[in-house]
């Protein structure tokens, strides 16, 4: 069985009291489901405001959750006034989410900004879950990832999430076959890196997409709110 990467973008939701309530809410069917984080890893990603309240939460339901950032600032430590360095993030999270398309569209963030910021995120040794919604994004990145990769000695240590714009929050999905194409691309161009499948996964629709050869897991936004749905994504895919 291939191990599967479930992972939660809460995007510019949820309090920390709300985030709290979904932990709870989460826990008692995930721990009865007993699911194997070699099987199925599930990441959360939560704004900046909740992340250090959902470890600590976590740490005292006992699940056996993994932590992501939702973003990254270009710059290291310093007067950079609003910015979250990857050296802070490092203390809260393993992973970052890198080049959400949500980002590049409402902030303007390059190939320039998004190769800046994987680069913060490999000096500081986390695992970037790099967005891309076509394959010239990937190519772009592809000198990037190989290069910092061999710069700071670290292989594998990329997770594509592949999430073309039309799907993303629009009741939508990519065709499972079509998602797995560019899974099939990525992998050829970047090496054995696990790619997922972002954009309007459902708990009805997760295992059409797991279950292809080159699809990994899945990138969740919207369904990923509700916690007894995205306990019913990670038990379907
Ligand atoms: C996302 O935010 O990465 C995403 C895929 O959103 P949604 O699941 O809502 O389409």
């Amino acid at each position: 069985m291939k191990k599967l990467f479930i992972i939660a973008n809460w995007k510019s939701n949820k309090t920390i009291e709300e985030t709290e309530e979904w932990l709870h809410d989460f826990s008692d069917g995930f721990n009865k489901a007993n699911i194997k984080s070699e099987d199925k890893k599930t990441i959360i990603a939560p704004p900046f405001t909740s992340l250090e309240h959902a470890r600590y939460c976590s740490r005292n339901l006992k699940l056996s959750l993994e932590f992501a950032a939702q973003d990254v600032s270009t710059f290291n430590e310093g007067a950079y006034t609003g910015e979250v360095s990857a050296k802070q993030i490092k203390e809260l999270a393993d992973y970052v989410i890198v080049g959400h398309s949500e980002r590049r569209q409402n902030l303007g963030e390059d190939e320039d900004v998004v190769h800046k910021k994987l680069e913060q995120v490999f000096k500081y040794e986390l695992i970037p879950i790099l967005c891309v919604s076509n394959f010239d994004q990937v190519q772009s990145s592809k000198f990037k990832v190989q290069s910092y990769s061999s710069k700071f000695k670290v292989n594998n240590r990329v997770l594509i999430a592949y999430e073309p714009l039309f799907a993303i929050g629009s009741g939508k999905p990519d065709t499972p076959e079509s998602a797995d194409e560019m899974g099939k691309k990525i992998k050829e161009t970047l090496g054995e890196t696990p790619v997922l499948y972002g954009g309007s996964v459902t708990s009805e629709n997760v295992a059409s997409f797991t279950r292809m050869p080159h699809i990994d897991g899945v990138l969740v936004g919207g369904a990923s709110l509700d916690p007894l749905e995205f306990l019913e994504i990670i038990k379907n895919a």
